[in-house]
């Protein structure tokens, strides 16, 4: 249970928002690469990635671009762990989405936090699990706007 901005809402809550369920699917790294070139091209740079907290896409090249724009020095690779609005110094701290059941995007939302609401655990070589951000796909932005009404 956490409760931020007066809002109550259940872990469960959480895991319903993230397109329905707690399943969490484990895929070995190569398979992941290899399902980000297929969607998005050779350039992991480009893949977009989806918070799953606020629904924020973003990329890479989003963080790249954040290094020049505010002097972020943390790792690119944020883009499908971290949502950008953590470190998107240039939005004002209010106007930063938390971890409610409708926050602003982009938010602070990390998968390194107390929840993960990750649906996606990419196991590398050695078995070390990572949590992602899922692949946003088409469908699933078109999902997400569908909801959002
Ligand atoms: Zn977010």
């Amino acid at each position: 249970m956490c409760e931020q901005d007066g809002e109550k809402i259940t872990t469960d809550d959480l895991f319903e928002k993230v397109l329905g369920s707690k399943e969490v699917k484990k895929i070995a790294t190569a398979d992941w690469l290899a399902k980000g070139t297929e969607l998005f091209g050779d350039d992991p740079k480009l893949w977009r990635f989806v918070c799953p907290n606020c629904k924020h896409v973003q990329s890479i090249a989003d963080f790249i671009a954040l290094r020049e724009a505010v002097g972020y020095e943390g790792e690119v690779q944020n883009a499908y762990y971290s949502c950008i609005g953590r470190y998107d110094t240039r939005i004002p701290e209010k106007d930063i989405g938390t971890l409610t059941a409708n926050p602003k995007s982009p938010c602070d939302y990390t998968l390194g936090g107390l929840i993960c609401l990750a649906k996606t655990i990419v196991v590398d070589d050695e078995g070390k699990e990572n949590p992602v951000f899922e692949f946003a796909t088409i469908e699933r932005i078109t999902i997400t706007r569908r909801r959002r009404r």
